[in-house]
């Protein structure tokens, strides 16, 4: 499908910017064809610049919690440009906005507000290696934490559907500090605090896995992950980029009840703006300058117009019902699909937490990053061209999440199943 006004400006894009793209997964390298260049987004749908609308199930990848263009959030952002985009200095907002993150997170006493979850994920890796005197960090196959050099050695998103397990440019020293253990597996941890236990600084794990897919940690895993830590002085680090306002109210480490040492947070805090966050333990955070001898600044970092969006967004998530109803659009959309998966007879299998879930083109369960690499990726490809054709916006990617947002009605959710039902068929012909 060759759409003439997203065509030309992909064409003129590649010519100046890198795969044509900010961000390498919006290429739709893993899929093929042309990227939808998106003009404008109002609720549940999004319109390209040929004037077709879809369903969105990306979000942004995440953060569009409320769906696009939310007049609260809308209206936030323009009363915040109104008093000025940036001062380079401590604002009202900031302070709001982190006493929010505060209430709500069980293992969060203090916070510091960076501009993206890569940031985060940095800065939080720093605090831990100076708060233990250690240098390596353990890491799970599959996860992602944004593209710090130390944490692209097999990570998921879209380093690994550009079939990228580590990126030139990261030395072997640095890839080095880095130990790799596969996720869900207490076995593999073991392995790894046996060889290394004493120089370990902190274990970095998506308490929810979401970027090989929607795969929920199993029973005891993040249990057995505390305890190990606890025993060898390791911090655990919880990144909830992706979970934290999105399963609900206080994250994945409230609704699992495992408190972390360290979180990292981005996406819904700022409600499609640029942010990251990163908060934890009092006697850690206290180590950040200038509190403490940690370096880490940034020109932008609390940007009011971002601080906006995120206090509007949460404040709406803040009302009574707003995760139940994000769970019982989820339940649906999931029912509806694996509905239509047993009707077409083919080997899927849907994986959800909440509003997050992902359509594994494999048969049994997805526990890690081998078991999500062995989809049928072409298969994906097929049935992803097929749901665009019928108007809804999948992640490009088979190793992606989906998100429902409060946007979405149920009528809404009863379109994406007939096309999820027509796009299987069309795919296993
Ligand atoms: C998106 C993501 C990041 C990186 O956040 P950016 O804002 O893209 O830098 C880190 N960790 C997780 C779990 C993510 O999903």
């Amino acid at each position: 499908m060759t759409s003439s006004h997203s065509q030309a400006l992909f064409d003129r894009a590649t010519g100046v910017m890198p795969g044509g793209v900010s961000s390498p997964v919006r290429a739709f390298g893993a899929v093929g064809g042309t990227p939808p260049f998106i003009a404008a987004g109002n609720g549940a749908r999004i319109t390209d610049a040929d004037g077709r609308t879809y369903i969105d199930l990306v979000a942004s990848w995440g953060p569009l919690i409320l769906g696009h263009a939310h007049p609260a959030v809308v209206e936030a952002v323009a009363s915040a440009a109104a008093l000025g985009t940036s001062f380079g200095a401590p604002t009202h907002g900031e302070v709001e906005l982190a006493e929010l993150i505060v209430s709500a997170l069980p293992s969060v006493e203090m916070v510091r507000f960076v501009s993206s979850g890569t940031e985060a994920t940095m800065s939080a890796l720093r605090l831990a290696r100076a708060a233990t005197g250690r240098a390596r960090v353990l890491k799970f196959a599959g996860c992602y934490h944004g593209h710090v050099d130390s944490l692209l050695v097999s990570a998921g998103s879209g380093v690994a559907t550009l079939g990228l397990p580590d990126s030139p440019g990261v030395t072997d020293a640095t890839r080095s500090q880095t130990v790799v253990a596969a996720y869900n597996s207490t076995e593999s941890v073991a392995e790894a605090f046996d060889a290394f236990g004493d120089d370990l600084a902190a274990v970095i794990v998506e308490p929810i896995a979401a970027n090989m897919g929607v795969v929920p940690a199993v029973n005891g895993f993040l249990e057995d992950l505390r305890r190990r830590c606890d025993e060898a002085g390791t911090l655990l680090i919880f990144d909830e980029v992706v979970t934290g306002f999105r399963v609900g109210w206080s994250g994945a480490q409230g609704s699992l009840g495992i408190t972390p040492d360290l979180t990292t947070l981005g996406k819904v805090v700022g409600g499609g703006l640029p942010i990251g966050a990163y908060g934890g333990r009092r006697d850690l955070m206290e180590m950040v300058a200038p509190s403490g001898p940690v370096y880490q600044a940034g020109t932008l970092s609390g940007n009011p117009i971002s601080v906006a969006a995120g206090l509007a967004t949460l404040r709406q998530l803040s009302a009574p019902g707003t995760y139940e109803r994000l769970e019982s659009l989820g339940a649906a959309l999931e029912s509806g699909i694996e509905r239509a998966i047993k009707q077409a007879g083919v080997p899927a299998g849907v994986q959800r937490v909440g509003s997050m879930m992902t359509l594994f083109f494999v048969d049994g369960v997805v526990t890690n990053f081998d078991e999500a690499r062995e989809c049928d990726t072409t298969r994906f490809r097929h049935f992803f061209h097929e749901m665009l054709a019928w108007g809804v916006y999948l992640p490009p990617s088979q190793l992606e999440a989906s998100f429902v947002s409060l946007a979405h009605t149920t009528d809404d959710i009863g379109e994406v199943v007939s096309a999820v039902e027509e796009s299987l068929e069309r795919s296993w012909p």
